[in-house]
Order: C-alpha cells, then sequence, then structure tokens
C-alpha cells in the first residue's frame, strides 16, 4: 500500500449462526493487526453481553441492536478505523440503514445451507432451538432476508476458512483497504 492515509471502511458479515461470521471476521482482523492497521471488531456475542445487553430478539429489538451497532460502525469507520461488524443481522431493512450511514460500507453474505450450520452446530444452540428451549432462533422459527447484491458472497460450505478470509482480503485489497498479499505477487 502507499503512504496515503488508511481509509475507514465497513465490512458486514450477515448470514446463519455457525455460517462462519466470527471465524472470517477473527481473521481479517488478525491479519490487519499484525500489518499494525487500525482495526475494530463488532461481534453479536460480545455486543449482546454490553452494548445491547436489555435487548432480546423480537424483531424491534433485532432492530435496535442493529441500530445501535450501526451508530458505533459510524463513529469508527468515519475515523479510518476498520471496522469488522459480524452479525446474523436477518433483517435487510437494517442492513440497508448500516449501508448508509456507515463509510465505505462491505455487505458479505456468509452463506452455508442450514443444515450445514446445523451439524456444526458450533455452539449448541440448534440443538436447543430444535427442543423448542430456545425461541425465534433464526433459520429455525425467525425468518432471515438474504442480501440480494452483497459486495461478497462467501460459500462457506465448500471453503476453508483460510480460503474465505483470502477471499475477503483480495476484495478489501482491491479497494484499496489494505495491502494486497505478497503471495499475490502484486
Ligand atoms: P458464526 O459466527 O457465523 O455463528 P462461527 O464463525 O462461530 O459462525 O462458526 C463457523 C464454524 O464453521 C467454525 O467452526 C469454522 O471453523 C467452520 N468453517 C468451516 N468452513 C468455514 C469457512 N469457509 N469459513 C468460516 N468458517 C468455516
Amino acid at each position: 500500500m502507499s503512504q496515503a492515509p488508511q481509509q475507514g471502511f465497513t465490512l458486514w458479515l450477515t448470514g446463519l449462526s455457525g455460517a462462519g461470521k466470527t471465524t472470517i471476521g477473527q481473521g481479517i482482523e488478525a491479519r490487519m493487526k499484525a500489518l499494525g492497521l487500525r482495526v475494530e471488531r463488532l461481534d453479536g456475542d460480545t455486543v449482546r453481553q454490553g452494548l445491547t445487553r436489555d435487548l432480546g430478539f423480537s424483531k424491534e429489538d433485532r432492530d435496535k441492536n442493529i441500530e445501535r451497532v450501526t451508530y458505533v460502525a459510524k463513529l469508527l469507520s468515519r475515523n479510518g478505523v476498520g471496522v469488522i461488524c459480524s452479525f446474523i443481522s436477518p433483517y435487510r431493512q437494517a442492513r440497508e440503514t448500516a449501508r448508509r450511514e456507515t463509510t465505505n460500507f462491505i455487505e458479505v453474505y456468509v452463506h452455508a445451507p442450514l443444515e450445514v450450520c446445523m451439524s456444526r452446530d458450533v455452539k449448541g444452540l440448534y440443538a436447543k432451538a430444535l427442543r423448542g428451549e430456545i425461541k425465534q432462533f433464526t433459520g429455525i422459527d425467525d425468518p432471515y432476508e438474504a442480501p440480494e447484491r452483497p459486495e461478497i458472497l462467501l460459500m462457506t460450505d465448500r471453503q476453508t476458512p483460510e480460503q474465505s478470509i483470502a477471499q475477503v482480503w483480495a476484495y478489501l485489497a482491491e479497494r484499496g483497504f489494505v495491502p494486497h498479499d505478497s503471495a499475490e505477487g502484486t
């Protein structure tokens, strides 16, 4: 990358639980940190333990959750920080608001078929949802509105995490937000 100041962006990872949002977000964050780039990661699980711990999973609360996250991402991204947001964020309209409000918004649809997410069941949540112990679980008894024109589509059932991370990195490099991989020879 040239000596130009770092540009802020908002990398928005959306998809079902277990699709790979956190894994990919962590991968991009680690690479940016290793290069000394400014980065902040906002993740559904941690944000819901703090900033939005008063909220549940009704449509109204999910919208409020994303509204608050959007506000934080707006402040950071306009000040030159690369912001990585990993949230199921099932509602299209809330994501479109994030697109409008933040700087250099990039929508990443982290996609794997529901059966694959269920078989991964990283946190045991699908098993609980199927037993009826968790209500309003996205993909089981709550809707997910898939992105129509995401900047990046990742099919995580056909890629390794490293391949997915590399695909996102290549896009960010193309836009000039991070340096090209030296392995790419550019
Ligand atoms: P989410 O944050 O979307 O709920 P996680 O990142 O917590 O999902 O879990 C995704 C799981 O899927 C991890 O165990 C990860 O190793 C696995 N996985 C397999 N292939 C991929 C891929 N291409 N990208 C991301 N995760 C993948």
